[in-house]
């Protein structure tokens, strides 16, 4: 990528892009993925890298297996990373757990040259502080008591063992400037900045040291994350000038909302990405509609690959208003997209899907009857598996007066949808009945349900032996 440097030269750089997920929930977040695919993609148009970086550092709030199923998640997606724990790098290690001692070497170096300070304020004080603050419907911040200890009474307590932490010193005047790609400057009052903890009494970097020292170290280019992390950028900044390195490009992305405009929800919306891979989305489908999000592909069509985004983003035109997720949406699209894909390769991921549940052969000669009425390849089951196993119970009741005439039209028709169709036409005539009533017992009888695929082919296809056999069934 060409840019323009500080001293307003023009340079390349190589684009570095990154997730830094924490493994504190079930799995990889809907949103955590929107942020995923824009980065990667954003990556690709530069042909620079996308990487991921695990931040555990809250091991209050870790959860076992998270990690892992982050990057299953991703990987079902396709959302390839160059470097991460599980792949290794030239940055390594990934995991901010195994790049502890580093963290405090940098906190002391700030606390040398006045940048931070050790606090060595109880929990009970901070609690008390919080709570008058919280009275006088102050915001909750440090109120700065510890800033007045000099390095060396700061010192000599360590050395008696007090428990202590050290916090970054913002200054009390004067604003920090983050410049976003998406929003602009957006400026902010330093005295309304927390003198944010940066090491805790664990010797655990808070995500502000961590994130900051490791996007530089890992040479981050550019930080697109979720807009949830905006009032955190200028404590980024301020440690940015300490360290005397020069920031990333910042864009913050929209969070993703329901459809009532709340925050993207379990209640409302699966929120992990392994709940819609096992519902039987497609990943090409998934990262399609994400796309959607906050950014139009340029002629405004909905549909498009990858490489078309890659080809066509442009992060400046992301839009800022609340993209919306629907699931009703995301449903639309996934049907275009099994529509579209090639039967083979269809009956293979349905195959995939069950496991291997079902033939292969069998769901490719069943696909030209059903691929237009599926939206997940689950869906497959509902409408299709009357074709391997006779229905376990029928919608409606029917007895044995609306059967014997179907046997009677069918035991000895030659078996062809336009044969059974007339077969069946005529005895709806003959008994002074409706076509259509008899065409729909017959459907109830054989797939159980009052929808499903065309009729008369799926009778062809399911063959005259089982069509009669299940039929005669109903009676006994
Ligand atoms: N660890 C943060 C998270 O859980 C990373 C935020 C960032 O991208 O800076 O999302």
């Amino acid at each position: 990528m060409i840019v323009r440097n500080n001293h307003d030269r023009i340079i390349t750089m190589t684009v570095r892009t990154r997730i830094a997920p924490s493994p504190t929930g079930n799995d990889l977040h809907i949103g955590n993925a929107y942020t995923a695919l824009i980065n990667y993609v954003f990556a690709k148009k530069y042909h620079g890298s996308f990487i991921v970086r695990i931040e555990d550092t809250d091991r209050t709030r870790f959860v076992e297996g998270s990690e892992q199923r982050i990057f299953e998640s991703l990987g079902w997606l396709r959302i390839e990373h160059a470097e991460g724990p599980d792949k290794g790098g030239p940055y390594a290690p990934y995991r901010q757990s195994e790049r502890l001692s580093l963290y405090k070497r940098y906190a002391e170096d700030l606390v040398e040259k006045g940048f931070a300070y050790y606090c060595f304020c109880t929990p009970q004080r901070l609690e008390e502080m919080r709570k008058e603050q919280e009275a006088r419907h102050q915001p909750p911040m440090y109120d700065g008591r510890c800033k007045r200890l000099t390095l060396e009474e700061a010192k000599q307590r360590i050395q008696t063992g007090a428990s202590y932490v050290i916090r970054l010193n913002v200054p009390d005047e004067g604003t920090t400037t983050v410049h976003d790609e998406i929003r602009g400057n957006i400026t902010f009052e330093n005295k309304r900045i927390d003198d944010q903890v940066l090491l805790k009494s664990d010797g655990y970097p808070t995500y502000h040291l961590g994130v900051v020292i490791d996007d530089h170290l890992m040479n981050i280019t550019h930080v697109i994350r979720g807009e949830e992390w905006i009032s955190s950028t200028p404590k980024h900044i301020l440690l940015y000038q300490y360290f005397g390195w020069t920031s990333p490009v910042y864009a913050h992305l929209p969070v993703l909302r329901n459809p009532d405009k709340s925050k993207l929800s379990k209640r409302k919306n699966p929120v992990w990405v392994s709940l819609y891979r096992a519902e039987g989305f497609l990943p090409e489908a998934m990262k399609n509609y994400l796309a959607l999000m906050a950014w139009a592909y340029p002629d405004g069509r909905d549909i498009f690959s990858l490489e078309e985004m890659i080809e066509a983003f442009d992060l400046s035109r992301i839009q800022t208003t609340a993209p919306i997720f629907d699931r009703e949406k995301l449903l639309w699209m996934n049907g275009q997209y099994i529509k579209r894909m090639d039967s083979n390769e269809l009956a293979k991921r349905i195959y995939d899907f069950f496991h291997g549940y079902y033939p292969y052969n069998q769901i490719l000669i069943i696909l030209p009857l059903v691929k237009e009425r599926i939206r997940t390849l689950k869906e497959f089951e509902n409408i299709a598996q009357f074709f391997f196993e006779e229905p376990k119970w029928l919608e409606y009741t029917l007895t044995s007066d609306d059967i014997k005439p179907l046997i009677d039209a069918l035991e000895d028709a030659q078996w062809t949808h336009k044969e059974i169709e007339r077969r069946i036409r005529r005895k709806a005539e003959e008994l002074g009945k409706k076509a259509k009533d008899i065409f729909m017992n017959l459907r109830v009888a054989i797939t159980g349900k009052t929808v499903g695929p065309p009729l008369l082919e799926s009778l062809e296809l399911l063959g005259k032996e089982e069509t009669l056999r299940r039929l005669t069934s109903i009676i006994k």
